[in-house]
């Protein structure tokens, strides 16, 4: 047996007598234009090794493994197993670890290998997926990742916009995010509630050293927190006016108004405050 000659994912999933199970988040894409369209999108191929949160029937699975790649899944619903198996024995060069991602050890899992990650995460924990990939001792080659819509707006936003928060600065702050695929609701089985899209980041080359990570973090934490007020008044425990001037910036502005350098100016102001 071949890739190829696997039956359709929908029949794979009546032959194992399985149904989607709203607890794990799971709405599965069956559509193998679409899987083949956002491996495509994530750059991945012969020889690559790719890291698959929640592969469920295993649809991104499969057209992540026709392209030559090495796929290491994680999925926590055990009832997917069998029909995973039948990824390895038609020939693809699949894994499968059953457990909780939020718990798995990349860097275990990889053993220095460089490994990009390529999932269709589900809803309830996609958030904090990322903060761990950004933010964690591992770093993956790139990353390209189906949220739901209003996250990816969140992930990939500019200042000056409701959806600009701490979330883009901090994914902002550490790769390249371009949001590369809309996903309208109709395409998952079953349909969610509402629309997703695919983000692809890329890590950047010069990371910022962890102290001031951990400051800028602080300080979008502080200004996003109360967003409606001045950066005066939500940075006053922080060092409040003086911080801000010391940023060069404007302590009447507002946290939505500030670009990527400017918090990077905040955190600075403030590690230099502390020193
Ligand atoms: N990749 C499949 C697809 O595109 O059709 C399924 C995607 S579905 C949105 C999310 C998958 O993640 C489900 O298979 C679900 O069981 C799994 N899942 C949910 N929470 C998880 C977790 N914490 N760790 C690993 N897998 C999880």
């Amino acid at each position: 047996m071949s890739l190829a000659s696997l039956p359709p994912l929908r029949d794979s999933l009546a032959a194992h007598g399985l149904v989607a199970n709203k607890g794990f988040g799971q709405h599965f894409l069956l559509d193998l234009n679409i899987t083949r369209k956002i491996a495509r999108l994530a750059e991945v191929g012969d020889g690559d090794l790719v890291i698959e949160v929640g592969p469920g029937p295993g649809g991104l699975t499969r057209a992540l493994l026709e392209t030559g790649a090495k796929v290491i899944a994680i999925e926590m619903d055990p009832r997917f197993a069998p029909l995973l198996h039948d990824l390895s024995a038609a020939g693809g060069d699949f894994q499968l670890i059953l457990g909780d991602a939020l718990k798995a050890d990349e860097t275990e899992i990889v053993r220095g290998r460089q490994a990009h990650l390529v999932s269709n995460l589900p809803y309830n924990v996609g958030t904090a997926l990322l903060i761990k990939w950004l933010t964690g001792p591992w770093t993956p080659a790139s990353l390209t990742l189906m949220f739901q819509k209003e996250v990816a707006d969140r992930i990939v936003a500019a200042p000056g916009g409701d959806a600009y928060g701490r979330l883009a600065v901090l994914a902002q702050a550490l790769t390249e995010a371009k949001l590369v695929m809309d996903v309208p609701a109709r395409a998952f089985t079953p349909p969610p509630k509402v629309d997703s899209a695919v983000v692809r980041l890329t890590p950047l080359a010069n990371r910022p050293h962890p102290a001031r990570l951990d400051a800028l973090q602080r300080i979008t934490a502080a200004a996003f927190n109360q967003r409606r007020k001045m950066l005066r008044s939500s940075l006053k425990v922080m060092g409040g006016e003086a911080l801000v001037l010391e940023a060069g910036l404007d302590p009447q502005a507002r946290a939505e108004t500030i670009s990527m350098a400017g918090f990077f100016a905040l955190a600075d102001a403030w590690l230099a405050q502390r020193s």
